[in-house]
């Protein structure tokens, strides 16, 4: 039974620093005419509301993405990243902020005719508002499956050329062990593709980022990305996150680094 719903939680400090560092990531594989392949393992629907229910009860948006999005011309003007970011936010939005894309929605804003992308969602609803939100875009296949056994049943993927993100809840412990089993398989039988691992950062007697990255150091070239906006502490629950990328392109942490550097001070208030 999954529980989880990503609607309570987007464009909080995570959906900022994991979006920020996707789609660098996508510029990235952009930057040549060769076709590229994206797999998104756990998608969410695509599309959040941010004066909904949910997002209105944990006002996490709150301390996140609609703190940052009245100073959007500002922050633009000192990153290009940031300034990429808020006009893919803004192809969604009129006035104001009212609707968050989640990991589909921004995959899909870098997607050029040659290039594909593949879905997987697990939860019955959000299935279907994916396929809601994306069935008409042809590039693009939607799969209500497991997307630890998506991984690994799609890799490589064609073209060979692409990117793989993991953006589990870990509502699940066993999340943890599934994500370093599957990174595993993954870049065994796709070795030249990046794989981008989101993780939470929580207080000292539930964190396992550090042992999710000493079971993946051994493996590959990769960086890790951070972003915290609190002291660690038992009763707050996540402080921050992280992105461990495998195989990132050249310059990919530099420029993620210098976007997190702009929007930092707003995210932690000081
Ligand atoms: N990637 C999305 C984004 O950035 O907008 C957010 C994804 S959310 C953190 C995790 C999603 O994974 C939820 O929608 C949940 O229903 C889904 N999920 C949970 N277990 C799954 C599994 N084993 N396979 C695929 N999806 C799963």
């Amino acid at each position: 039974m999954l529980s989880y719903r990503h609607a309570f939680h987007a464009g909080n400090h995570a959906d900022i620093l994991k979006h920020l560092a996707l789609l660098a990531l996508l510029q990235q594989l952009r930057s040549k005419d060769k076709p590229f392949a994206c797999l998104d393992t756990h998608s969410g629907n695509g599309f959040y509301q941010m004066d909904a229910v949910e997002a209105r009860k944990t006002g996490e948006a709150g301390q996140g993405i609609l703190r940052l999005w009245p100073l959007a011309d500002s922050l633009s003007f000192q990153d290009a990243l940031l300034r990429d970011y808020f006009a893919v936010l803004g192809q969604h939005n009129c006035a104001g902020l009212n609707i968050y894309p989640g990991s589909p929605a921004i995959i899909q804003s870098q997607l050029r005719d040659q290039d594909r992308l593949t879905l997987m969602e697990l939860h019955t609803t959000e299935i279907e508002l994916l396929r809601q939100n994306f069935r008409r875009d042809e590039r693009i296949s939607i799969h209500h499956r497991d997307g630890f056994e998506g991984a690994v049943a799609l890799s490589p993927p064609t073209p060979r050329r692409g990117l793989m993100l993991i953006d589990p809840a870990y509502e699940d412990k066993n999340d943890y062990q599934r994500v370093v089993k599957t990174v595993q398989a993954v870049h065994q039988r796709w070795s030249t593709g990046i794989i981008a691992v989101w993780y939470p950062l929580l207080g000292r007697s539930r964190d396992q980022s550090d042992w999710l990255k000493q079971k993946l150091r051994a493996m590959a070239d990769q960086v890790v990305i951070e972003l915290c906006v609190s002291p660690q502490s038992e009763e707050f629950g996540m402080h921050g996150s992280g992105m461990l990328i495998i195989n990132p392109p050249w310059q990919f942490a530099e420029r993620v680094e210098a976007a997190l550097s702009v929007i930092r001070p707003q995210l932690t208030g000081h």
